[in-house]
C-alpha cells in the first residue's frame, strides 16, 4: 500500500480516536524518522517520551531478537529469568523493596490504587477509601486511572468513574493539606506533570504531601510514567526533591517501545498483597523484560544521566534565547521541556512537521519537547532552528 492507500484504510478500519497527520512513518534510526515517501523527520517527541534510546537501537534490537528467538511468553504462572533480572535492577536502584509488572502506565496506576485500597482495608480501616489527585494531572485512560486524571474532556463521556477521588490544586500546599485526611488511602502525583503542561512540582509541595500522608496513614504514589527513568536528568524525577514515595509507577520509556508498566512498592505495601490479589496475563513477559534490562542499564549509568542534564540545560538555554512575543514561559527538567505560548500551539506543531521536526503539545498552549535521551547537541541546534522558523522568528 502507498501513503494514500494506508491513510484511507486507516479512516475506513480504525476507531477514530486519533487525528493523525497525512504521512506514514516507515522506519527510524536514533532521533531520525523517515516516512514512506522518503521524507526525513527530526524526532523531538520520541513516541510521547517512550523511545529513550532512540529508534532501532542496536543493543536493544539484538536483545529483543535474541529473546524472541528463545521465549516470548509463558504467563505469570511460571518463573523466568528476565523478569527477576529487571525486578532486581529496579529494586536495587530505588526506594522500593518489590515490584509488580503490568503493560502500560494506566495499568500501573490502576494497580497502585488497588494496592492502596487493600492496604487500608488490611489495616482495618474499611471506610479509608479516599484518593487525592491534582489539577493538571494525567494518569491514564482506564476507569481508575481516568478517575484521578483531571481533564474534564477525557472524563465526562465515561462517567461515572471510580468514586472517592478529590482534586486539589497542584503545587498548593495549604489546599493539599486540607484535602488529605483520615479517610484518604492514597495521594497520587506526578513529580513533573507531563501532559498537563510540563509543570514541575515544588519541593515544598512534595514535602507537604509526604508529611500529610504520614500524619494520616495514606500512601504516597509518585507517577513517574513520563518523568522517570532519566528523562529529567536523574534516574527518578523525585530524587531531585529528596522525598520518597510508598509506591512509584513507571512505563513509557522502560522497554524503549515495547509495552510495559511497573509499580514499585515498599515492603509495607507488598506485605498486604497475597496470591490472587492482582494479576496480568502479559505482564513481566521475558521478551519485554529482556528489552527493559537493556534500557535500564543504559539510562541508569551516571555518565548517561550527566549527559541528559547537560543537554537539557543546553536545550533550555537555546529556547530561552528565542525572541518571540508569543512565548510566555520556557520550563522543564532535563529533556522534558515545555514552551508556553499565548496562543494555541496546534498550528505551530503542524508548521514544524512540514519542516521536518516532530514535536507535541502538552495541553493547548504548551509545546512539549521530549527527544530520545540520546539526542545530540547538533540535533538540539537543528530542532531549535526549525522551531524558530515555525514560530516565524
Ligand atoms: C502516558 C502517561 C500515563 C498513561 O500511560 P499509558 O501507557 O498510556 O496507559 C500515565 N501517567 C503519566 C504521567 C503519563 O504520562
Amino acid at each position: 500500500m502507498n501513503t494514500n492507500e494506508i491513510i484511507s484504510a486507516e479512516r475506513r478500519y480504525l476507531v477514530q480516536t486519533y487525528v493523525r497527520p497525512d504521512m506514514v512513518l516507515s522506519h527510524g534510526e536514533g532521533c531520525t524518522l523517515w516516512d514512506c515517501d522518503g521524507r526525513r523527520y527530526l524526532d523531538f517527541m520520541a513516541g510521547i517520551a517512550v523511545v529513550a534510546l532512540g529508534h532501532a537501537d542496536a543493543e536493544w534490537a539484538a536483545a529483543v531478537q535474541a529473546q524472541a528467538g528463545r521465549l516470548a511468553h509463558v504467563s505469570n504462572l511460571f518463573h523466568t529469568a528476565p523478569h527477576v533480572e529487571l525486578a532486581r535492577r529496579l529494586v536495587e536502584n530505588s526506594f522500593a523493596d518489590r515490584v509488580f509488572f503490568g503493560n502500560s502506565g494506566s495499568e500501573a496506576n490502576e494497580a497502585a490504587l488497588k494496592f492502596a485500597r487493600k492496604a487500608a482495608k488490611a489495616a482495618g480501616h474499611e471506610g479509608k477509601t479516599g484518593i487525592v489527585a491534582f489539577t493538571g494531572s494525567f494518569h491514564g485512560r482506564t476507569m481508575g486511572a481516568l478517575a484521578v486524571t483531571a481533564k474534564e474532556a477525557y472524563r465526562a463521556p465515561f462517567a461515572p468513574l471510580v468514586p472517592g477521588v478529590t482534586f486539589a490544586p497542584f503545587n498548593d500546599v495549604e489546599a493539599a493539606r486540607a484535602a488529605i485526611g483520615p479517610d484518604t488511602c492514597a495521594v497520587i502525583v506526578e513529580p513533573v506533570q507531563g501532559e498537563g503542561g510540563v509543570n514541575p512540582a515544588t519541593g515544598d509541595f512534595l514535602q507537604a504531601l509526604r508529611a500529610a500522608c504520614d500524619e494520616h496513614g495514606a500512601l504516597l504514589i509518585f507517577d513517574e510514567v513520563q518523568c522517570g527513568l532519566g528523562r529529567t536528568g536523574t534516574l527518578w524525577a523525585h530524587e531531585a526533591y529528596g522525598v520518597a514515595p510508598d509506591m512509584m509507577t513507571l512505563a513509557k520509556p522502560l522497554a524503549n517501545g515495547l509495552p510495559i508498566g511497573v509499580v514499585l512498592v515498599t515492603e509495607a505495601v507488598a506485605g498486604v498483597l497475597q496470591p490472587g490479589d492482582h494479576g496480568s496475563t502479559f505482564g513481566a513477559g521475558p521478551l519485554v523484560c529482556a528489552a527493559a534490562c537493556v534500557v535500564f542499564d543504559r539510562v541508569s549509568a551516571p555518565a548517561f544521566l550527566a549527559d541528559v542534564r547537560e543537554k537539557g540545560a543546553y536545550l533550555l538555554e537555546r529556547l530561552n534565547a528565542l525572541d518571540s512575543p508569543h512565548i510566555t514561559a520556557v520550563r522543564g527538567c532535563g529533556l522534558l521541556v515545555g514552551v508556553e505560548l499565548d496562543e494555541p500551539v496546534a498550528p505551530i506543531l503542524a508548521a514544524a512537521r512540514e519542516r521536518g521536526l516532530l514535536i507535541i503539545n502538552a495541553g493547548t498552549h504548551v509545546i512539549r519537547l521530549a527527544p530520545p535521551l540520546v539526542v545530540t547537541k547538533e540535533q538540539i541546534d537543528e530542532a531549535v532552528e526549525l522551531l524558530a522558523v515555525s514560530l516565524k522568528l
